[in-house]
């Protein structure tokens, strides 16, 4: 990597906490396999401080900055511009200072995408979402973007609803519902399994031999992914929606492709590494 001079630029993400991410490592070694003269840190901003973190960002000419957790819907009133895309989910998790102007745009949907079509082509599958919240936003645009059929399911039915009627999809419902729904690919985008060692569906109800989806990469693998397996499906885990949000991020803000496999080296050591990290403490 070039060493830190006068010209080497600086980039980041902000979110709370921000112990536990995996973006630097992924984005460092994009950059370093790229040649480009910059470095990327974690900034941990809670809440309150997100107004004044993107004035300072701005005013320290950051030209790149990734979004995330719990920042990527509020984040929205502070940009200068939001793009269709971003609009559309109502979440930004990239944000470029063009002209002196921040502009949102969101690469989870990209992500998301790249991490099924890995397995499967898009086109005319019934694709079940489980979750109404950001994820479960930018995973219906994606998959309606690709020509899926798709189906939102979420513990609070009216948020699904919500969802259905302002980015389309064709029906909404009851996590419970899963049981009576005909799917090729199950996606979970709830918290569920992130804390607990727990599902948001019922194992009888994951449909035999569907690909099995969830946003979650850590722990690895969730309940709902080890229960899939045992019911013979495909299943995948969330790293390849973080590589692949990554990737597009990095060729949205230099115009350059990093290689997909330096990245999801980079998130399997950074994951190594934070579990050490966790077992010296
Ligand atoms: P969010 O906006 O807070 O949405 C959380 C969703 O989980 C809501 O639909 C909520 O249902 C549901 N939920 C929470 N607790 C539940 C419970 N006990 N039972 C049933 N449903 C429950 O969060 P988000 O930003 O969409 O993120 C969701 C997950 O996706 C997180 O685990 C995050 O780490 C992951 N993610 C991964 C990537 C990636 O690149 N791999 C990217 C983005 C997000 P209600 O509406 O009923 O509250």
């Amino acid at each position: 990597m070039k060493k830190i001079s006068p010209t080497t630029q600086l980039c980041g993400v902000i979110l709370h906490p921000a112990g536990h991410s995996r973006s630097p490592a992924m984005h460092n070694a994009a950059f370093k396999s790229l040649g480009i003269d910059a470095r990327f840190l974690a900034f941990d901003v809670i809440p309150e401080q997100l107004a004044s973190a993107i004035a300072g960002c701005k005013a320290l000419g950051l030209r790149q900055l990734a979004v995330s957790i719990p920042h990527k819907q509020n984040v929205i009133p502070y940009l200068d511009e939001v793009d269709q895309v971003a609009s559309k989910i109502g979440a930004v998790n990239t944000i470029t200072l063009r002209e002196n102007r921040l502009v949102g745009s969101n690469t989870d949907c990209i992500g998301l995408v790249r991490a099924l079509e890995r397995t499967t082509p898009l086109k005319d599958k019934r694709a079940v979402v489980l979750g109404a919240g950001g994820a479960a936003r930018a995973a219906i645009f994606g998959l309606l973007q690709s020509g899926a059929h798709v189906t939102v399911l979420n513990r609070t039915v009216g948020k699904a609803r919500t969802l259905l009627t302002e980015l389309g999809g064709e029906r909404a419902g009851a996590l419970e519902d899963l049981a009576k729904i005909e799917c090729d690919i199950l996606i979970n985008t709830t918290s569920v399994g992130l804390s607990e060692d727990i599902s948001p569906v019922m194992s009888k109800n994951i449909p035999e031999g569907s690909i099995v989806f969830d946003a979650i990469y850590s722990p690895e693998p969730t309940r709902l992914l080890r229960d899939a397996e045992e019911k013979g499906c495909v299943s995948i885990n969330g790293k390849w929606m973080l590589v692949g949000q990554a990737l597009e991020q990095i060729r949205l803000w230099t115009g350059l492709c990093p290689s997909e496999q330096i990245l999801a080296d980079a998130f399997d050591t950074a994951g190594n590494t934070l579990s050490q990290t966790k077992k010296t403490i």
